[in-house]
């Protein structure tokens, strides 16, 4: 083998990951190297003679596992964005590993021990207001990872991070086979009617592909809507896709979510937590269970009432086809009915105006121009981790280099489902890096030589996603524990969410929404229909979304001891008891793939989305009523909110931002909860 280019120690080409010379060998012993070398730092720390100091321990501890964060960063972008079986393999090797690696480093006593006596003298200490944070947030860590436990405990606790490491991959794994194996085959093309010609025949050729020639296949769209929903007319094929949709997985996941939440509040109790999502939440900005309980409950009358409204017009225009009662496999498709009816809103019509080029450049680069003054240039020379991925250099108003955006925005068979943001190189004063920072969506991609056009929802996701990329890029901090995005979860997304009301400002959107062909701009009247008929859709969405989010909180606030027998009768148990059991409003996602609570980092963590979007609605309108210019606006918010990462409380950074305490009224408002009366 060549010498490994993650062992390198200077390996940025450009500034990016050297990816013209990594292969996939590299990945599993960089990290085994990885992990060994902060071992071998941490153990230089605790045998530091002399007593602990807040360089000699802190920083020292900040400094370390280069290697490791260079090839993770890498590697978590890789095996997400572009898969091999090579990779599904090192991912299941490693993560188990990992577990092991944090719990050896955060179970060290010796270190521990220095960083409990810093923790007891910091008021002495001396420190600037970041340095006695990350103190702080070092001591927390510790022990939220169970420092302070007696030795059996502590082995308890190992084995149960290592088993529940092993079954979110397995869960995740399964998620991939089961959506691939429930893909919907139907033998003729008038089943398919409603479907535009060229989606017949995509569905033709996936069928050959597939090996079901001379039939057509729709395969599950990741994580969770099928957008053919909308279109087929043939109420039993909708019938049969949504089956598909919902069964997917059933019977594999049912028993690994068990014991992931068995498991998890086994754990929280072992650390003095009366459940998983009690643990969690003290470490977020809701800090408690009840304050999202409360929430949540707050919520659901109102989501259902709007439901209920949306229902009974959907029935109108669903009773000229003979049926009765809205059953789910309708919503989706009796919905665009009463858009194009009521709201004379065609989704297909507006795609023209919505060409990738011109969306990127003329939409979600031309906003960061505004509000913050920034300029983008492709480098198309730089390599990324994929021939799509296209690498742009961000510059500053006065020409000074900010650092790196990767756009990849298509998608492929290699590619997970959704969008996501994801850091390849962190800011860090420490080592004076520039964040390289990278989007992953997944547009479909146009036939040679056509251009991309977006869906409406595509241009959201463009400028959400974008949202993340620019907490990454204007990251200002001293220590790599508080760069960029590494805020709370029910504090992420409120940047990105903030981010999304560039698309339809209208000096925004009058500079990207013009016809791909004629350059027509997009009619002011199509905007106002569009944005009218999206208030349409608020009771369906807020229904699945809460439903998702009760069923996390029902899986999460489980005490530990308590067994579960079967997954999908605790699902309908749940949802019953929370009073949002809809049979035509499925969760968004049900248990057997809802990957953000089994296998990715979410779980008593999907609230954080309704969480984040009070702060973000409260953002907005003060973007738009403060007195001051975009500008001024942009460079407040960068300075005293983005740029701070978690360097400081995110509430004391909201605070500073808008001047006082987050409201919930500009969030109720805009899902039509207010008043629980209008059609918005
Ligand atoms: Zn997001």
């Amino acid at each position: 083998m060549t010498e490994n280019p993650f062992f390198a120690a200077g390996p940025l080409v450009g500034g990016l990951p050297p990816y013209a010379e990594i292969r996939e060998e590299h990945y599993l012993p960089a990290y085994e190297r990885g992990m060994a070398e902060q071992l071998a730092e941490i153990a230089a720390i605790t045998g530091t003679p002399g007593g602990p100091t807040f360089e000699n321990t802190l920083v020292a501890l900040e400094r370390s596992g280069e290697l490791l964060r260079r090839v993770d960063a890498v590697f978590r972008n890789q095996s997400s964005s572009d898969t091999t079986e090579l990779l599904d393999e090192v991912e299941a090797t490693v993560s188990p590993l990992l577990a092991a690696h944090h719990d050896a480093i955060h179970l060290d006593q010796e270190l521990f021990a220095r960083v409990e006596a810093l923790h007891g003298q910091r008021a002495g200490l001396g420190l600037d207001p970041e340095s006695l944070r990350l103190l702080e947030r070092w001591y927390t860590a510790f022990v939220r990872s169970g420092a302070r436990l007696g030795t059996a405990e502590q082995t308890r606790l190992r084995e149960l991070n290592a088993e529940l490491a092993a079954l979110a991959t397995t869960f995740q794994q399964n998620v991939n086979t089961a959506t691939r194996a429930a893909a919907l085959v139907v033998d003729t093309a008038e089943e398919l009617a409603g479907l535009s010609e060229g989606a017949i025949a995509g569905a033709a050729e996936n069928a050959r592909v597939l090996g079901h020639p001379g039939r057509y296949v729709l395969s599950l769209k990741s994580p969770s809507h099928q957008p053919e929903l909308a279109q087929l007319s043939d109420r039993s094929v909708r019938e049969r896709l949504l089956a598909a949709s919902l069964g997917r997985g059933v019977a594999e996941n049912g028993p690994p979510a068990i014991r992931l939440a068995e498991l998890r509040a086994e754990r929280a109790a072992l650390l003095g937590h009366p459940s998983h999502a009690a643990y969690v939440v003290a470490d977020e900005t809701a800090g408690t269970v009840e304050a999202v309980s409360g929430l949540l409950a707050r919520l659901v009358e109102p989501a259902l009432a709007n439901a209920r409204r949306e229902a009974a017009e959907l029935a109108k225009v669903a009773a000229a086809d003979g049926i009765g009662e809205i059953a789910a496999h309708d919503w989706a498709y009796y919905s665009e009915k009463v858009r194009q009816a009521s709201y004379q809103v065609d989704a297909a019509a507006l795609r023209p105006y919505f060409e990738l080029e011109r969306v990127l450049r003329d939409g979600v680069f031309f906003a960061a121009g505004l509000a913050y003054g920034l300029t983008f240039t492709e480098r198309p020379e730089l390599t990324a981790h994929h021939p799509d991925a296209r690498v742009f250099e961000v510059f500053e108003q006065d020409g000074s280099p900010l650092g790196l955006f990767i756009g990849d925005f298509h998608a492929r068979a290699s590619k997970r489902g959704g969008a996501w943001m994801d850091e390849l190189v962190g800011q860090s004063g420490l080592t004076g890096r520039r964040p390289v920072v990278l989007n992953n969506l997944n547009i479909p991609r146009p036939a040679p030589g056509e251009p991309a056009l977006l869906s409406w929802d595509e241009v959201r996701t463009m400028f959400h996603e974008f949202g993340h990329a620019l907490h990454g890029l204007f990251s200002d901090v001293t220590y790599p524990l508080f760069a960029g995005t590494s805020v709370p979860r029910d504090f992420v997304e409120f940047p990105s969410q903030v981010n999304e009301m560039w698309m339809v400002r209208p000096e925004v959107l009058a500079n990207y929404a013009r016809h791909h062909e004629t350059g027509e701009p997009l009619p002011a009247a199509l905007v106002e229909r569009m944005t009218a008929a999206e208030g349409f859709g608020q009771g369906y969405r807020t229904v699945e979304y809460l439903a998702a989010t009760l069923l996390d909180w029902a899986w999460h606030t489980l005490p530990a001891g308590h067994r579960v027998a079967d997954a999908e009768e605790f699902e309908a148990r749940a949802l019953a008891e929370a009073g949002i059991a809809v049979p035509a409003i499925p969760p968004r996602y049900r248990t057997p793939y809802f990957q953000h609570i089994f296998s990715s980092g979410y779980s008593a963590g999907y609230y954080a989305y309704i969480w984040s979007e009070v702060l973000d609605a409260d953002t907005v309108e003060w973007f738009g009523g403060n007195g001051r210019s975009v500008r001024e606006s942009g460079e407040l918010f960068r300075r005293e909110l983005l740029a701070r990462g978690f360097s400081r409380d995110p509430l004391e950074s909201f605070r500073a931002v808008v001047g006082r305490a987050p409201d919930t009224a500009p969030l109720l408002a805009r899902r039509g909860l207010d008043q629980g009366l209008t059609v918005r």
